[in-house]
């Protein structure tokens, strides 16, 4: 059964798109699959979609009558400031336009959907959450790493690496302590600091890690170390963003199901 087919038998009902209404939306990690339906509607509906650096260009082929604002990183430059982006969104929508806010991943997590939600709240202008499958799950997914393993784990943790070695930064040898996974957003430029925190909060240099890059698009690159070698791994191979650090045991399944899997072929 074509794609086509199958959508028009599930019949989805989906929301209409409002005018004057913004959607904060994830368009998951890369892969075209992972986009839902209701992004997938919201695309086809909308009249101004506004995007950051992460969302693919042949998403946007779906909104071919939309306006398109880029609002990321360009190339090096400065993000764009997050209350041009929430006063961006607050024009269009008072032109009565039908905005679509568009972010890679999830727009929860780690992607500042929190702080447009609120700033569309105190605007009074009405919007909801699209949730898209966020890069860590959709990394892990690709590569072969379970996020959670009866007898491996009992949670994930989920953190920024974005302030690391800065005041404000997060407690890296608290979260050591745990003993359970952290997987590592926009972690790469820090590498070095979470490594040294990781190894003071009493990880073993041995800890597995993973370093994924442009997880579930055609450039999706793998480097497999530890915590002892990570960092000159990642620099010999040339790893550029956007990546994610995956740190323990959890890494370690990895190799054990490609192994089952070549030996399944070969068979
Ligand atoms: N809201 C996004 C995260 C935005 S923060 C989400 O839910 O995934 C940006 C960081 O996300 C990047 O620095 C990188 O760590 C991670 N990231 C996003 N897409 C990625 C991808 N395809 N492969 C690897 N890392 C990715």
């Amino acid at each position: 059964m074509k794609l086509e087919q199958a959508i028009a038998r599930l019949a989805p009902v989906l929301d209409e798109f409002q005018p004057g209404h913004v959607w904060l939306a994830g368009a998951g990690p890369g892969n075209a699959g992972a986009l839902t339906l209701d992004v997938l509607s919201a695309l086809a509906q909308a009249d101004a979609v506004v995007y950051d650096a992460l969302v693919d260009g042949s998403v946007l082929n779906v909104a071919p009558n939309a306006e398109l604002h880029f609002m990321g990183k360009r190339g090096g430059r400065e993000s764009v400031r997050q209350d041009e982006i929430t006063a961006q969104l607050i024009a269009l929508a008072g032109l009565g336009k039908r905005v679509l806010r568009l972010k890679g991943g999830d727009p929860y997590i780690f992607g500042r959907g929190g702080e447009e939600a609120l700033a569309l709240a105190r605007a009074g202008i009405p919007y909801r959450i699209l949730p898209g499958v966020t890069s860590a799950f959709g990394a892990m997914a690709s590569v072969g790493i379970p996020a959670t393993m009866r007898g491996i784990n009992k949670a994930i943790i989920l953190a920024t690496g974005h302030a690391a070695g800065s005041p404000e930064d997060l407690d890296w040898a608290a979260l050591a302590k745990t003993g359970q996974p952290i997987v590592v957003y926009m972690g790469l430029k820090n590498l070095s600091r979470i490594v040294a925190s990781l190894l003071e909060g009493g990880l073993n240099s041995s800890t597995p890690v993973a370093v994924v890059m442009a997880a579930t698009t055609p450039d999706e690159r793998i480097v497999i170390s530890n915590l002892g070698g990570i960092e000159q791994a990642a620099l010999a191979a040339g790893i550029a963003s956007p990546a994610l650090i995956v740190v323990g045991e959890i890494v370690s399944m990895r190799a054990e199901l490609t192994d089952l899997a070549a030996r399944m072929r070969s068979a």
